[in-house]
């Protein structure tokens, strides 16, 4: 499916292609709606992939009939809203949501066995994991989770206009936290400790149970133990395959957000996403100043990435995210060049909002854009 992203357009201009994430409410009004479409299409960025179901979402009752629908309404009504104005300045509108992360109350009520549980034996719907309000996780090893998820982006993919559906928050809670969020968020994490290790559930012990005769409960050093590790990355992989398949069956662009590096993304989120099939376009979220790294790592970062993916006959492009936050205005092409040396296909930026907050960043977003365009034609 690739292919798909190619055949609409040349591959230079997959190439040069620029994303922005932008986040969307029932609530942002049409002139907003205009001013952001407006600002990026000036700026030269091509897509945006748009928040509809974050780790807040809006709930709108299903049905006036009471049904027990589902149905995420309010997503749906984001994405109709903003539709127009993608048109009007020739963006290409791409549906984010948060994937296994998934916090509305309706479903936790009705499903608390769906949610993970860690070493411990606690359900993250019982913990406020990192003080986060927010952080509650499905289990990829449930059937329903697959279901539920499916029902979600298909009635999403099945919107006539929109391009895509971006699934971010694929991969487990934080067994470990990027390494330079650990003095804020206050936690030692020198290895994987047993209050932020997922998933234990009774589905996922009687499943590894059956392959390998073990519960992972009894493992002394879960980490070390190579067939659990994998049990729960192909797990996860098996949901972003069947998601990513669901979105090409409305013929839409499949992509995902994933952590910086194969490497970090397996050990610190147990996303090994190389492994993920039908995806057409990977966004690691190369925000390097989150791991200590220094600005040359987005271009290393990036060329891990390439790699793994070839090596796994993956045929899923990969493009670069950079955070706004750790790439100073006046050197925006430097890092844009850094993802493209590395191999990236295009650059995506976090975020729209982040962008217009910053004083003069639009201006030199643009120029930046400019040149990175106009250095491919030269090439
Ligand atoms: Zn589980």
């Amino acid at each position: 499916m690739a292919a798909l992203i190619l055949s609409c357009t040349s591959q230079q201009d997959a190439d040069t292609k620029i994303w922005a994430w932008m986040v969307g409410k029932t609530t942002t009004t049409a002139g907003q709606w205009d001013y952001y479409f407006q600002k990026a299409s000036e700026a030269g960025i091509d897509a945006i992939l748009l928040e509809c179901h974050g780790g807040y979402p809006e709930e709108i009752p299903a049905d006036a009939d009471g049904s027990s629908s589902f149905a995420d309404n309010a997503a749906i009504q984001i994405i109709q809203n903003a539709l127009p104005f993608a048109q009007k300045y020739g963006i290409e509108l791409h549906a984010w949501i948060w994937t296994i992360n998934r916090t509305e109350l309706a479903l936790r009520h009705a499903h608390p066995d769906w949610y993970q549980v860690n070493a411990l034996g606690q359900s993250c719907l019982d913990i406020k994991l990192y003080n986060r309000e927010h952080y509650r996780w499905l289990c990829p090893s449930r059937p329903e989770t697959t279901q539920y998820l499916k029902e979600r982006v298909a009635e999403l993919a099945s919107i006539k206009g929109l391009a895509g559906v971006h699934l971010d928050f694929i991969r487990y809670p934080d067994a470990i936290l990027p390494y330079g969020l650990h003095q804020s968020r206050n936690v030692v994490q020198d290895k994987v400790y047993p209050l932020w290790d997922f998933c234990y559930c009774d589905t996922c012990r009687e499943n590894f149970k059956a392959l390998t005769g073990i519960d992972p409960l009894d493992l002394e050093d879960p980490t070390s133990d190579a067939r659990w590790m994998q049990y729960r990355w192909d797990a996860l992989s098996a949901v972003a395959d069947a998601l990513c398949q669901e979105i090409h069956n409305h013929g839409k662009i499949a992509s995902v957000a994933v952590f910086a590096t194969p490497e970090e993304s397996r050990k610190l989120v147990r996303q090994d996403w190389p492994a993920f099939h039908n995806v057409d376009v990977f966004f690691p979220m190369i925000y390097h100043k989150f791991y200590d790294w220094d600005d040359y790592h987005v271009l290393t970062a990036t060329r891990e990435g390439v790699t793994e993916l070839k090596t796994n006959d993956n045929n899923g492009v990969l493009c670069s995210g950079l955070f706004t936050g750790h790439v100073p205005q006046d050197r925006i092409l430097e890092f844009m060049l850094y993802a493209r040396t590395g191999g990236s296909t295009g650059v995506a930026f976090f975020s729209l909002e982040g962008i217009d907050r910053n004083h003069g960043y639009w201006e030199q977003l643009k120029t930046a854009i400019a040149d990175f365009k106009n250095k491919d034609e030269s090439r």
